[in-house]
C-alpha cells in the first residue's frame, strides 16, 4: 500500500486534531547535540513563538521563557478551585537521527496489515515495525520515506492543544487549575532541566511522548554516564621492550573484563548493562565513553563499583596509575518516586480505563522526562501518543490510537477536577 496527500488533505479537513498534528510536523524542530545554545535550535523557538500566540489566541496567559520552554497557564473551571494542580508536557523538538525538514505526512487508508511502500522507495512492514499489522483497518500517517514523521513528540503537542482548545470552548469542561509545558531538547537529554519544577507548583504531571496505545510508562532505567581514561607509555618500537605501555591494548583489556552477558545486544526486560558507545585510543592515551543502565538504583551503583575494581585489578598489573574511571549520574528511575504516590497512578489508570483503553504498564529501557521530573517533586508518568517506529523515515501515526491518546488525557483531565490528595 501507499500513503496519498490528497487523502491527508481530506482528513485535516475533517479533523481538528489531526489538522493540527500537520500544522505542528511541519515546522523543523530537531535538536542538536553539538550545539552549544539553549535551545539547540533556532526551530525550537520558531514553533515555540506559535505555540505561545495559538495558546493566547484562545485566551490563556502563555510564555516561552530565555530556553524556549512554552508554559500555558490554565486556571480551573468553576468548582474546582481546590483540585491538585496537574501538568501536561510535551517536547517541541523531534530527534536528530532522520532530517526533519520539509515533513509532510501522507495517509494511508484502510491499512491492510501488510507492507506500506514509502514514497522514497522505502518498505515499512512487520519486520521494520512489530506493531504495525495489529493496526489493520487503521488509517496510518506516515511519512515521505525520507523526513522522520515527529509525531514524537508533535501527537503529543498536539493533542495538549486540542485538549486547551477544548477547555476554551466549552465553559462545562470540569478541569483543574494545569499547566501545559512544551519542553525543548528531549532528544538529546536537555529538556528536564530546563523545566522550573518549583514554578509550575504542580501536584503531579504526566508527559505525552510514549510509543503503542494503551502503553503507560511508569519504571524506567536509572542511568549512570562513565568515562575511563587510561595514560599509556609511549617510546619507539626499537626500545619499547619492557617499557612501551600501550593504551589501546589496556582499553581492549579493560572492555574485555566487562560481563558480556551485560551488553544492550544481550540484554533485555529488567536487565541492566554496561554499554561502550565510543573508544579512542592512540598507544599514549586512550578514552572509553560507556553508558550504564539498571533499573535498580542499588544494583546501578554496583556497576559503578565493577569498573572502578578492573581499573585497580589493571592497575596493580600495570604498576602505576594509569586507568581512571569518572562519572556522573544521568537519572533515576521514576518508578521508585511513583510507589510513594499510588493516587497519581490510580488516576492514570482510571483515566486509561475511562476512555476504553486497555492498561499496559512498562518499564522503559531508557529515560523519560519524568525521570528526572519525579525526582525532583513532579511525579510524572508517561502517556502514550500512539506514534510508532519513532526517530526515523519509518515512523508512523495510527489515526485512531492519535484520538485515544486524546481520550485518555482528556479523562485524566476530568478525573483530576475532583481528586485532591
Ligand atoms: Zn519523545
Amino acid at each position: 500500500m501507499k500513503g496519498s496527500l490528497s487523502d491527508m488533505e481530506d482528513l485535516c479537513r475533517s479533523d481538528p486534531l489531526v489538522r493540527t498534528f500537520r500544522e505542528l510536523v511541519r515546522f523543523p524542530t530537531q535538536s542538536d547535540d553539538n550545539s552549544k545554545t539553549i535551545p539547540s535550535t533556532d526551530g525550537q523557538l520558531r514553533l515555540g513563538a506559535h505555540l505561545v500566540s495559538l495558546c493566547s489566541s484562545l485566551g490563556f496567559k502563555a510564555e516561552q521563557d530565555d530556553k524556549g520552554v512554552v508554559t500555558v497557564i490554565v486556571p480551573p473551571s468553576a468548582g474546582c478551585e481546590s483540585a491538585d494542580r496537574l501538568a501536561l508536557i510535551a517536547h517541541q523538538d523531534t530527534a536528530p537521527d532522520a532530517p526533519g525538514d520539509g515533513v509532510e505526512p501522507r495517509l494511508v487508508k484502510n491499512y491492510d496489515g501488510g507492507a506500506i511502500e514509502l514514497d522514497s522507495g522505502l518498505v515499512t512492514d512487520a519486520k521494520i515495525c512489530p506493531n504495525l499489522p495489529s493496526h489493520k483497518g487503521d488509517d496510518i500517517v506516515v511519512t515521505d520515506g525520507v523526513t522522520l514523521l515527529g509525531a514524537d513528540d508533535k501527537a503529543g503537542v498536539a493533542v495538549i492543544l486540542e485538549i486547551l482548545r477544548e477547555i476554551a470552548e466549552d465553559p462545562s469542561f470540569r478541569h483543574p487549575e494545569m499547566r501545559a509545558v512544551f519542553s525543548v531538547d528531549e532528544e538529546i537529554g536537555r529538556s528536564a532541566d530546563y523545566i522550573d519544577v518549583q514554578k509550575l507548583g504542580c501536584a503531579f504531571g504526566v508527559t505525552v511522548d510514549g510509543g503503542e496505545a494503551g502503553d503507560l510508562d511508569t519504571t524506567t532505567f536509572s542511568a549512570e554516564a562513565a568515562t575511563v581514561t587510561v595514560k599509556g607509555r609511549s617510546v619507539h618500537t626499537s626500545s619499547a621492550y619492557k617499557t612501551m605501555v600501550n593504551a589501546c591494548e589496556i582499553a581492549a583489556r579493560f572492555m574485555q573484563l566487562l560481563p558480556p552477558d551485560e551488553k544492550p545486544e544481550n540484554t533485555q526486560g529488567k536487565e541492566g548493562f554496561f554499554h561502550v558507545h565510543n573508544l579512542e585510543a592512540s598507544v599514549s592515551q586512550a578514552k572509553i565513553s560507556m553508558i550504564i543502565r539498571d533499573f535498580d538504583g542499588e544494583k546501578l551503583k554496583d556497576r559503578v563499583a565493577q569498573l572502578d575494581l578492573i581499573a585497580s585489578l589493571l592497575n596493580r598489573e600495570i604498576g602505576y596509575e594509569s586507568v581512571s574511571v569518572g562519572h556522573h549520574h544521568q537519572y533515576s528511575n521514576m518508578g521508585e518516586v511513583l510507589v510513594k504516590h499510588p493516587e497519581v497512578l490510580s488516576r492514570c489508570r482510571r483515566a486509561y480505563e475511562a476512555a476504553g483503553i486497555a492498561v499496559r504498564e512498562c518499564a522503559v529501557r531508557g529515560g523519560t522526562d519524568g525521570s528526572n521530573l519525579s525526582w525532583r517533586g513532579l511525579p510524572c508518568p508517561n502517556f502514550f501518543t500512539g506514534s510508532l517506529c519513532m526517530h526515523g523515515p519509518y515512523e508512523c501515526l495510527p489515526v485512531k490510537s492519535l484520538h485515544l491518546c486524546h481520550d485518555a488525557v482528556r479523562a485524566l483531565v476530568e478525573i483530576c477536577a475532583d481528586s485532591r490528595s
